[in-house]
């Protein structure tokens, strides 16, 4: 949770997929206990890596804005891609930073890049979330898909239109966090347990099961 000026209250995206996951996790980051495990410095880097190839790859290329290339899109049917790219939802107050986004005349596709063979809900929900913002942002009147892609094989693990049913899934997920944020109810745990077998918290999680 990242508090900014003026006490405004911004939900950083990926909190939705760990309030998904367990929402003891996110009582854990709020206090600042933040744990890297090398796991997450090495994905960092693969990251970082990735996106020097992107930029390696389309240097020289001509560098358009988003609202540009859907305008684009959607009259001379162009396609673009980014990488790394920085989202803010004004409506629902959520940030984040996109892995990959194309943008083309079928639609726009949300790209998240995970070291995961299955969509676990966790990993859907943070894309949703994305998806949601983008939407908000743009109001683009273009399909959204949602897209999980395994982050070393770059092959596609999961995929999805950003329908009604995704967006209320969501929206529910954002007011349970201001639910805790506001104290209104309790953090809960994961009922679980292999969950709690592969958290960086349970050392210390007295909910641990
Ligand atoms: S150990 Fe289990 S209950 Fe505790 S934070 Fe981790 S996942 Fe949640």
């Amino acid at each position: 949770m990242d508090i900014a000026s003026k006490n405004e209250i911004w939900i950083p995206i990926s909190e939705i997929g760990i309030q998904t996951f367990c929402e003891v996790q996110l009582k854990f980051i709020w206090k600042g206990v933040k744990i890297k495990t090398k796991k997450m410095v090495n994905g960092s880097l693969i990251h970082y890596e990735k996106f020097k190839k992107f930029e390696r790859q389309t240097r020289g290329l001509e560098s358009v804005e988003i609202i540009n290339a859907i305008r684009r899109a959607i009259k001379k049917r162009e396609r673009f891609v980014g990488r790394e790219i920085f989202i803010k939802s004004p409506t629902f107050r959520l940030i984040g930073r996109v892995d990959a986004i194309e943008i083309g005349p079928e639609g726009i596709v949300i790209i998240d890049d995970k070291p995961i063979e299955y969509p676990f809900l966790s990993a859907k929900s943070q894309v949703a979330a994305y998806s949601l913002a983008f939407k908000d942002k743009y109001r683009p009147p273009l399909d959204i898909y949602m897209m999980i892609k395994n982050r070393d094989k770059g092959i596609i693990v999961w995929k999805d239109v950003f329908s009604e049913e995704w967006f209320s899934f969501i929206i529910e997920k954002i007011n349970r966090i201001y639910e805790l944020i506001l104290g209104k109810r309790n953090f809960e745990p994961t009922s679980n347990p292999k969950k709690c077998l592969s958290c960086c918290y349970r050392n210390f999680c007295k909910s641990i099961i």
